[in-house]
């Protein structure tokens, strides 16, 4: 027999290790044993793909997504970036294949999983795509930062917390988690060359790229359930990496001169005219497409991982005209929301496309891509929907250049229009 506990001042599961202190009730079994919530989790899905397997059944694989039909969802969401995109589905798609391969047995040929490696200045919507494909995917997905990771024997996280992540989106199904997908974003930053003054991390980075590298390899990882560093005493999980993908993306800031350096008077035709900003942008945008995986290792990355992520595609930065589709197409668009914000108060809200613009030009001038957006807009819109509900119902508001320049009220505006309208 079982049952709930409170929890005396010592105990702790049975299981994980965990105390009182860190969970939030505990299931006692005769003997004085205790399990935690995620332990019960846990064994529940052992459990079931036990039987699972006992009953011959393996992962549905039927509805696998084409590439065409991963992109078309992405297209919902992410502006531009046609050839990451066209890139990821195929790699995702493949993925599915692989895993789908792998259940046949007796197969002469080995699909080798391809992991991708994505280059783009920041705000260019690398996050954005990863997180974008998890939703259109039915397999595990986990977004982790590379710089939280430092070598053995530092403050920080080990890589496999990575896995630890993705085994909490599969709901600790650990059958499920192995056949996941994981970004690992600031990739650049745990490069050999990049200079790290804190004396608390992993100077060289080279360990913790040593160690991402096995996991790219495919390896048999040991997940300490509750997060944080390993420890002795600690029971683990295993997970073996040999079929989770990796897509892996950085801002590789410079990169672009090295790639220069290389292609050297092949470079002819390429504007140096500082002034012209945006052909400024596209060259550099032109440059990283042509990334070997050669300067990606002059870049500072050990050789060995290069050589896991066959896949490299390059983001464009984003221009004017992306930055104002991105404020009015995506489904999720900022301007559609503060329009339906609007609509719930019974009001009617337009931006002109002047207005739209200079957004865009605001958001420019930060250098953060598509970052700034929400923060500009915001700043502008926060005001009007302070002031929203106590305005008369039934009222139509124009968003103008001059309104976000702060130099026109758009209440008094539409006041006057309603007053020449009576
Ligand atoms: P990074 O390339 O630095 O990972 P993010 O993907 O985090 O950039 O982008 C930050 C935000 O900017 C996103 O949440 C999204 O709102 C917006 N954004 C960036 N790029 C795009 C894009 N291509 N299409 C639509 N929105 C974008």
């Amino acid at each position: 027999m079982s049952k709930t506990s409170s929890g005396g001042k010592n105990e702790t599961c049975s299981f994980c290790g965990r105390s009182k202190k860190q969970v939030d009730a505990f299931v006692e079994g005769p003997g004085g044993v205790f399990i935690c919530p995620e332990c019960i989790d846990l064994c529940y899905n052992i459990v079931r793909q036990e039987k699972r397997r006992a009953r011959g059944e393996s992962l549905k694989l039927k509805d696998t997504p084409k590439p065409r039909e991963i992109k078309e969802f992405l297209d919902q969401y992410v502006i531009g970036q046609a050839q990451a995109k066209k890139c990821l589905s195929v790699a995702v798609h493949n993925h599915y294949k692989r895993l789908l391969h792998a259940d046949m047995e007796n197969e002469d040929v080995e699909i080798e999983k391809s992991n991708i490696l994505m280059i783009g200045p920041t705000g260019s919507g690398k996050t954005l795509l990863a997180k974008t494909l998890a939703r259109v995917l039915h397999v595990p997905f986990a977004i982790c930062d590379a710089t939280t990771v430092t070598e053995a024997g530092y403050v920080g996280e080990d890589v496999e917390n990575f896995l630890l992540r993705l085994l909490q989106s599969a709901d600790y199904d650990i059958e499920a988690a192995q056949r996941g997908i994981v970004y690992v974003d600031e990739i650049d930053k745990v490069g050999k060359t990049n200079q790290n003054v804190s004396i608390t991390r992993d100077v060289s980075g080279e360990g913790v790229q040593q160690a991402l590298l096995k996991m790219l390899e495919g390896t048999i990882a040991n997940i300490p359930p509750q997060g944080g560093r390993k420890h002795p005493e600690q029971s683990y999980i295993q997970i073996d990496t040999s079929q989770i993908m990796f897509i892996c993306g950085g801002t590789f800031v410079g990169l672009d001169n090295i790639i220069k350096k290389r292609l050297g008077k092949k470079m002819i035709g390429f504007s140096n005219d500082p002034s012209k900003g945006d052909d400024e942008k596209a060259n550099y945008s032109e440059t990283l497409k042509q990334t070997t995986p050669e300067d990606i290792v002059q870049y500072g990355m050990i050789p060995e991982i290069v050589g896991r992520l066959p896949i490299i595609t390059a983001l464009e930065s984003l221009d004017e005209d992306a930055l104002v589709s991105i404020l009015t197409e995506p489904k999720n668009a900022l301007v559609r929301q503060y329009k339906r914000l609007f609509e719930m108060e019974d009001a009617e809200l337009e931006f002109t496309d002047e207005a739209l613009m200079t957004l865009a030009k605001k958001a420019i001038e930060r250098d953060t891509g598509a970052r700034a957006l929400r923060a500009i807009t915001e700043q502008v819109m926060i005001d009007l929907m302070y002031r929203l509900p106590e305005e008369p119902k039934g009222s139509k508001y124009v968003i103008t250049t001059d309104v976000i320049e702060g130099n026109a009220d758009v209440f008094e505006q539409s006041k006057q229009a309603r007053k020449e309208s009576a």
